[in-house]
């Protein structure tokens, strides 16, 4: 508590000489406090704080040192002086012993008692001002530790979900704030905001909240508002308009979630009904929201380049690195369950006489015309990829050779159709022997060649012949696992 006077108490049995000593401090500016005896003086202390304590040491009730013991004990913050006349002197520099300031001699020098106490004021000052400073430190630290603990574990993956959840919960754990263990991120889009992730929130309090519209409820008003909102008790706060009857009255403090330029939702956390956050406390979550917001957005951008990267950016259909991914994955599900697998090859014929013919742009929208014949002309389940500059590769998963055939002529008819190129294609069924991917795609580039050779604008299968001819490759794992290469 913040004292505005100087306030000083004087425990002594003479009531004469309280007064006496009481008018004279209270003249050079002091307020002044007397209690007669030791018990006195200790009460009063428990309910006022003061810079200064005199106490005589003949007390009637409790002896002076034994006073002197408790207030430096139990005040530490108060500076003691002791008051003794000459037959006490040895007592009274013993108190100095055990923590008081010093010891004035009754009757006192009027100078020097005034010198005693201005010291002595002086030092409590200075000690004070010590232990505000120490108090400052550790917040300041806690609110560093936070901010580094949110960051680190915001910083940690690059995958949303998890991220999301290491930030709830570690800023759940910031001692910094008095924090219940729930709290929420929304993610917004145009019109809404989204429940993105949660931590200790039940299916009662989490119900009503899956989708909160832009501007309702206090998560909605921070989002269009963009300022941190604090609501102290959720059952008298009209704000707080989304919220089911069961839940027992709480708090919140919602903080927008900023990247540079655009809020991109909220975090909301809980607390405790009633409670004051501070004007640090609110900086400080502001910092960590900023924080938060720069995290999503480098996973979310994290997220797009890996999915463009996937991507042709010319037809927009999958590339051959996703037809990589995705073929192994085909291979294994096919081999396990004994599932059949077909592959398609396929090359638009002359695209070279093509794009001589009609300039390179002309050849590039070709390209997009011929992937989206293909796409739409084949089951959701079945995978169109560009293979390479002019050749496109298809899996038709739980397929067999006679029903890719259709599929393949199907596919053939409609380019010759709704374009002025035709198509090759190669198919390969899976075999019964084990094929790796590299191998599959090998073998059904062995009955594209041959359709090529045999004319174009037609369709050949893979044979026996196609297969035993394909290069076998070898798997590492085919060696013994622990084998140790020679140097070369
Ligand atoms: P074939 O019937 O034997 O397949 O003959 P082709 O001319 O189609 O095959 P070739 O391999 O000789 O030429 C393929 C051409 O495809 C050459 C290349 O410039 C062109 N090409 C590859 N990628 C692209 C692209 O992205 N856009 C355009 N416009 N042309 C491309
Ligand atoms: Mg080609
Ligand atoms: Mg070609």
């Amino acid at each position: 508590m913040p004292i505005d006077k100087i306030r000083i108490l004087i425990i002594d049995d003479d009531a004469n000489l309280s007064k006496t000593l009481s008018d004279i401090l209270q003249a050079k500016g002091y307020e002044t406090f007397t209690a007669k005896n030791g018990g006195e003086g200790l009460s009063f202390l428990k309910g006022t704080p003061v810079n200064l304590v005199l106490i005589d040491l003949g007390l009637p009730d409790i002896p002076g040192l034994e006073v002197l013991e408790k207030v430096t004990a139990d005040f530490p913050s108060a500076k003691a002086i002791i008051l003794t006349g000459n037959a006490t002197l040895d007592s009274a520099i013993e108190a100095t012993n055990r923590g008081a300031f010093s010891y004035l001699l009754k009757p006192y020098d009027l100078d020097q008692m005034l010198i005693h106490i201005k010291r002595a004021l002086e030092k409590q000052e200075a000690e004070a001002e010590n232990a505000r400073q120490s108090d400052r430190l550790r917040t300041i630290n806690a609110e560093l530790n936070a901010l580094y603990e949110v960051s680190l574990s915001a910083s940690q993956t690059l995958d949303l979900r998890e991220l999301l959840s290491n930030v709830l919960h570690s800023i759940t754990k910031a001692e910094v704030f008095p924090l219940e263990t729930k709290a929420a991120i929304f993610l917004a889009d145009e019109q809404k905001l989204h429940l993105a992730s949660f931590v200790g929130l039940s299916e009662t309090e989490l119900e009503p909240c899956f989708e909160i519209p832009m501007g309702k409820c206090l998560c909605g008003l921070a989002m269009t508002t963009g300022e941190i909102l604090v609501s102290k008790n959720s059952k008298d706060d009209p704000r707080h308009s989304i919220c089911h009857p069961d839940v027992v009255p709480h708090g919140h403090i919602v903080v927008p979630l900023k990247t540079l330029n655009k809020f991109i939702g909220v975090l909301s956390l809980y607390i405790k009904a009633g409670i004051d956050i501070s004007e640090g406390q609110i900086k400080l979550l502001s910092s960590i929201g900023n924080q938060i917001a720069i995290a999503i957005g480098n996973a979310r951008l994290y997220e797009e380049t890996k999915i463009s990267s996937l991507y042709d950016p010319l037809t927009g259909i999958a590339n051959r690195r996703f037809l990589q991914i995705q073929l192994d994955k085909s291979l294994e599900a096919a081999q396990r369950y004994s599932q059949e697998l077909s592959i398609l090859m396929i090359d638009i014929d002359h695209f070279k006489k093509y794009n001589d013919q009609y300039g390179h742009s002309e050849g590039d929208r070709l390209l997009v015309k011929v992937a989206e014949i293909l796409s739409r002309e084949v089951r959701r389940a079945d995978c169109v990829f560009r293979y390479g500059g002019e050749e496109f590769l298809i899996i038709l998963p739980g397929t067999g050779t006679s029903s890719a055939s259709e599929v393949a002529e199907r596919l053939r008819k409609a380019v010759e159709h709704d374009t002025s190129v035709a198509i090759s294609l190669g198919i390969a069924s899976l075999p019964s022997s084990v094929v790796k991917m590299d191998e599959f795609i090998a073998y059904v580039d062995k009955a594209l060649y041959r359709a090529k050779q045999k004319g174009r604008n037609r369709i050949e299968i893979a044979n026996q012949e196609d297969f035993d001819s394909t290069e076998k490759l070898f798997e590492i794992q085919d060696y013994p696992k622990r084998c140790i290469l020679p140097k070369l």
